[in-house]
């Protein structure tokens, strides 16, 4: 009678699991366990929760929702608050179990926790079966081998796009039988994960909730009830409302859906509805996904380092009021401040909005990279160690690609993509009575007509912490002579 657990990770379905379903195929009892391991609810280095309440709440309900769909075809989840290094081998012991199937990660940190686990399996004589599960693309189908993937995504794009195909979704099991009797585990609250219970704020774009039915509901919102996805690439930079993207990325960095999964409704929508520009551009983004995450398991920690994956020593700031201006969105600028407040208040922020931070952070403040880093990753719902820090490398102009000083223009953008100031007059409050761009650079306006504006509401934006052109024309600076000792 052989038994198996499945180890759940960042892998929160039973659609297209190959672990599980491999599991299922060959053992005759098995059983899913979790992990709520504390190295993830520790501080990081910047002071902030490694995983915060935003995302620990997601993580929560995905993990009661994988419980339920369990329980549904016949097994059960077992939910425990330790290291899985400790917790899986003395379960196994305990069960009789000889095999542990489970989904590999990309990076260090979780490979670590893999290597232990590994080790100490193997002194039990307890097999392990690890699968590659988080990508579109398989590594194994990709046209060039890991170590030697392209340091321009444009580069891994085309090949990719030239020679190599996505595999098919796994079904998910009908029916597990479960290793007996079942040992009774319950989910951690909230605050036995040392967090405290927080609300996002009413104006989010969307009510984030975890879980596969969640994913999947959303999925069938954007592509099919409400048709969204044929204008995907006109609309995919805006910042205001749930329909301009997708919204996928926390149920994939969950892995409440799989991309593959994504691909075969795309490609479905495709041969029913309509294949353009904006079908392709969703495959297009999935495929950065993939990069970085490949670039992950190509380069390691480096991509960690101050000096990320260039290795360029720049000389950031380290000023921790500057820092925490960006960081409450108060800077004066009220593209940088609505969307910092919307991520301090919801856990998100549009693709458009993170760019535009990320350069401000570090071309205009020119502060440490990593500080921004940080604060994405313990606020984000949708926090994915690859992308994040792989962004972060990108918009820091020391990533693998990097080429040269490059920045965004607040005021260009924010007429650009918000023209009508409906977005900044949605998260400030108090620029309501400025109409139209202008509310852009309340800064700008002149003292008769400041008598239109409520003053008392708006002066929070009277003084901008850079001067736009000069603190740009200063990084740049600091910036090329890290180049030039390079
Ligand atoms: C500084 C910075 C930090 C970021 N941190 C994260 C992060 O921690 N987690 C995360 O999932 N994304 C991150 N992104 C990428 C991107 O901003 C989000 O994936 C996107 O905004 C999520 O919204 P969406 O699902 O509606 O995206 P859509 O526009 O609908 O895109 C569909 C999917 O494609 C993927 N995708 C899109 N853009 C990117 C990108 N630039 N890099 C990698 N994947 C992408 C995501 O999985 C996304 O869900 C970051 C971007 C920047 C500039």
């Amino acid at each position: 009678m052989q038994k198996a657990l499945v180890w759940f990770r960042k892998d929160l379905r039973i659609h297209d699991h190959e672990p599980l379903s491999k599991a299922v195929h060959h053992a005759d009892k098995v059983l899913g366990i979790y992990c709520f391991d504390p190295r993830d609810y520790v501080l990081l280095p910047a002071g902030f929760p490694k995983t915060g309440s935003f995302r620990a709440k997601f993580i929560l309900q995905s993990v009661a929702q994988l419980k339920n769909k369990l329980q549904e075809v016949g097994s059960e989840l077992l939910v425990y608050v330790g290291k899985p290094e400790d917790v899986i081998p003395k379960l196994c012991e305990d069960l009789g179990v000889k095999e542990v199937y489970y989904h590999q990660e990309a990076a260090p940190e979780e490979k670590l926790v893999e290597d232990e686990l590994e080790n100490k399996l193997f002194k039990l004589k307890v097999t392990v079966k690890s699968f590659w599960g988080h990508t579109l693309f398989h590594p194994e189908d990709l046209p060039f081998p890991l170590k030697r993937l392209p340091e321009l995504f444009t580069d891994f794009r085309k090949s990719v796009e030239r020679e190599s195909t996505v595999r098919s979704c796994v079904d998910a099991p009908q029916k597990i039988n479960p290793i007996t009797p079942i040992p009774y585990t319950q989910l951690p609250g909230i605050k036995e994960l040392g967090l405290a219970e927080i609300e996002p704020d009413n104006r989010a774009v969307l009510s984030f909730r975890g879980g596969e039915d969640e994913a999947l509901a959303r999925l069938d919102n954007y592509f099919w009830s409400s048709n969204l996805l044929k204008q995907y690439k006109d609309t995919r930079n805006e910042m205001l409302g749930a329909d301009y993207s997708t919204k996928f990325s926390a149920w994939l960095a969950l892995g409440c859906i799989s991309p593959r999964k994504i691909y075969e409704e795309i490609t479905r929508y495709e041969n029913t509805h309509v294949k353009n520009d904006s079908t392709y551009w969703l495959i297009f983004e999935l495929m950065w996904r993939d990069y970085y995450r490949f670039i992950m398991l190509k380069h390691g920690s480096a991509i960690f380092n101050i000096g990320g994956l260039q290795n360029l020593p720049v000389k950031w700031k380290s000023n921790k009021d500057l820092f925490e201006l960006w960081r409450n969105g108060k800077t004066g600028f009220p593209l940088i401040d609505a969307n910092m407040q919307e991520l301090l208040l919801t856990g998100f922020m549009s693709n458009r909005g993170r760019q535009n931070v990320a350069s401000f952070l570090t071309k205009n403040l020119g502060l440490n990279w990593q500080l921004g880093a940080q604060w994405f990753e313990s606020q984000l719902i949708d926090y994915d160690v690859c992308s994040n820090y792989g962004n972060w490398n990108y918009a820091a102009g020391i990533g693998n690609d990097a080429r040269g000083f490059r920045y965004f223009n607040i005021v260009k953008q924010a007429t650009q993509y918000d023209a009508n100031g409906d977005y900044v007059r949605y998260w400030l409050p108090g620029l309501a009575k400025i109409n139209g761009a202008r509310a852009h650079q309340p800064y700008a306006l002149k003292p008769n007509e400041l008598r239109d504006y409520d003053f008392e509401l708006t002066r929070d934006y009277w003084q901008p912490i850079v001067d736009l052109e000069k603190s740009v024309k200063e990084n740049e600076r600091m910036f090329n002579s890290a180049l030039k000792v390079k």
